[in-house]
């Protein structure tokens, strides 16, 4: 059976879909219904009127988060509809389930228009302990989430973003250790300057690339400052114009020590990889065809080159799975408003000194036996280690409560410990 077929087959099987609801709560008797609704249910409705703060412990709210897309860029299929995302979307929460215990709403929003979409991401404060944005195309998702991210009191993330950066963030860390230079003087390429690169090279940023080494190229080559006076850039895009010549992706690995892929497949030759730096690094994470495939990129040359991709058939996946369910595990635990930057520096540190460790049997044994010991082919954890809950969690908590996000404070070590049983 084709890989498509059997997933046609998993999702038709009765029930349709992945996902249902449960409840937590004794429902056999009539004592039991009237608390669960009327008449009992009016106490805490008062009591969350008098203080809203209450919804936390009287509603499943802390641990819901709302998936939300328009389904205008799904996965790498493109603007196919709300309709059509919503396998996407309650995949989405299934992850969440699986890795983080977290509960999901999915809700696909047949609106195009920002603005409208804004609007009605806002209404749901109520609902939800967290939105997670999801599969919404560039430039709108921008603003979307930053004015949902100011507007609304509970943390709103488009993993699409801020996945990546992070992820991608920790193999840097210690890509950049093992080919032992600088992050201060490292010059790093972009192909891409959609929504995955520009967030990626903002928290490159954050974690001491200085902007002025960022060179990002989209289709039409470098952003440059002259085609920002042209008006060829947005707002998001313009602060990585630099220099004022046009160029092209060629032109810009010249002599670069990273390049970070977020375009599309088969776009870097072998000879753009050998004109790079000495040990270069190469994130080519276009899916489900990197900008260069891991072995092209290998046998380019011969000193070390650090590779890795958006793909689990080859060392080195950068895997978002690895980030969203801890971060909002944190974040909800902590009552967080906001998933801020110091949360998602902590959560990309916490990954890269994972990595360091030991990895356990369990973890080698469920992916095929080969050895995973940190190095070029082993510079993030992998997705099925359960260490990864237990370090990244309480790591987002902690960085939440020190930069005043947090509403709520809990014991770190405590913490740590309850996850870990
Ligand atoms: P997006 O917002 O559509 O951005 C795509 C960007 O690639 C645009 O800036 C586009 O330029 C640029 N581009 C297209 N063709 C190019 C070329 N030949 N040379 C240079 N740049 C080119 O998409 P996205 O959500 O950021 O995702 C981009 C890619 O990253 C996708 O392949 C996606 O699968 C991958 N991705 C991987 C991961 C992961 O591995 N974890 C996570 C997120 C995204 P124009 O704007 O000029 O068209
Ligand atoms: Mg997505």
């Amino acid at each position: 059976m084709t890989l498509e077929d059997d997933a046609r087959d998993y999702h038709r099987r009765t029930p349709p879909g992945k996902v249902e609801i449960s409840t937590t709560k004794p429902t056999n008797t009539q004592r039991d219904l009237s608390l669960a609704y009327s008449p009992g249910v009016a106490a805490p409705c008062l009591d969350i009127a008098e203080d809203e703060e209450q919804a936390y412990n009287y509603t499943a709210k802390g641990n819901l988060v709302g998936v939300v897309s328009n389904g205008s860029a799904v996965l790498g299929l493109g603007d196919i509809g709300a309709q059509a995302s919503k396998p996407v979307m309650e995949g989405k929460g299934v992850l969440f389930k699986r890795f983080a215990d977290i509960d999901v709403f999915d809700v696909e929003l047949d609106l195009e228009d920002p603005d409208a979409f804004t609007e009605a991401v806002a209404a749901m404060e109520p609902t939800f302990g967290g939105i997670n944005l999801e599969d919404i195309k560039a430039p709108e998702c921008f603003a979307i989430e930053s004015d949902l991210s100011e507007q609304m009191d509970i943390p709103v993330f488009h993993d699409d973003q801020h996945g990546t950066a992070i992820i991608s963030g920790a193999a840097l860390r210690n890509a950049v250790d093992i080919v032992g230079k600088d992050v201060e003087n490292l010059h790093v390429t972009f192909a891409g300057a959609g929504a995955a690169a520009t967030a990626t090279a903002r928290f490159y940023v954050s974690l001491g690339i200085p902007r002025e080494n960022i060179t990002m190229c989209d289709i039409n080559g470098v952003l440059s400052e002259a085609r920002a006076e042209a008006g060829d850039l947005n707002e998001f895009t313009e602060p990585f114009a630099r220099g004022e010549a046009d160029g092209e992706l060629e032109d810009a690995m010249a002599g670069a020590d990273v390049f970070v892929g977020l375009s599309v497949g088969g776009i870097v030759s072998q000879e753009m990889v050998r004109s790079m730096a000495d040990d270069p690094i190469i994130f080519a994470m276009a899916n489900p065809d990197p900008e260069i495939t891991y072995q092209d990129a290998k046998d380019a040359r011969d000193d070390t080159v650090i590779m890795a991709t958006g793909r689990s058939d080859y060392p080195n996946q950068v895997n978002n799975v690895l980030g969203f369910p801890f971060i909002f595990r944190g974040a909800l635990d902590v009552r967080a408003t906001e998933i801020n930057e110091e949360m998602k520096v902590a959560a990309a540190d916490a990954l890269a000194e994972l990595a360091r460790q030991d990895v356990p049997d369990a973890v080698v044994k469920a992916y095929g036996d080969d050895p995973l010991q940190f190095g070029p082919d082993y510079l993030i954890p992998k997705p099925l280690d359960q260490r990864v809950l237990y370090e990244v969690t309480p790591a987002v908590a902690k960085a939440a409560m020190d930069s005043g996000a947090a509403r709520k404070e809990l014991d770190v070590d405590e913490y740590r410990e309850e996850l870990e049983a």
